[in-house]
């Protein structure tokens, strides 16, 4: 079990994401990060911003330029997912380590937006049901035309 003790692991699925050995469904880009659908969504437009180019695991060892980058980044898809799908709330969270919730260990946040009424909390944290590609694509659209 990984917990805050470590190394950055080069085969981990976020950095895998980055080298485009495996799909991602793209919201935004820019030169230091990268956002994306999450593919077990807590809600609908779930999603994940991560650092192109740090190796930090979690937010104790992340440079302080990597998280501000990250930081700009997680407002600007905070907005668009606003204007896109018009939630109640917007819950930004964020893991270190096994115990706390982490299952992928190159740092990240999630954007979660959320409805009144709609159930919440990461219970099921990363143990959800997979999206439907076909539905990540479509969001994916209503929440870049907002950029
Ligand atoms: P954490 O548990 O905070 O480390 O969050 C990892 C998140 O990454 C979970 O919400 C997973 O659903 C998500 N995830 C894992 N693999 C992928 C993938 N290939 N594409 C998109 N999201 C993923």
């Amino acid at each position: 079990m990984m917990s805050l003790e470590g190394t950055y692991d080069e085969g981990n699925v976020f950095a895998l994401i980055l080298a485009g050995k495996i799909p991602s469904t793209k919201l935004y880009e820019d030169e230091h990060t990268y956002a994306f659908l999450d593919i077990q969504p807590q809600s609908r437009g779930h999603s994940l911003v991560i650092s192109k180019w740090s190796k930090a695991r979690n937010i104790l060892e992340v440079e302080d330029e990597a998280l501000a980058q990250v930081m700009a980044t997680v407002k600007k898809v905070a907005n668009a997912t606003r204007r896109a799908l018009d939630p109640d709330g917007i819950h930004v969270a964020q893991f270190n380590g096994a115990p706390a919730g982490q299952t992928v260990f190159h740092l990240h946040f999630h954007i979660v937006p959320r409805w009144e009424g709609q159930p919440r909390g990461f219970v099921a944290h990363a143990q959800g049901d997979f999206a439907d590609p076909e539905e990540l694509r479509k969001l994916a659209e209503e929440i870049c035309a907002q950029f």
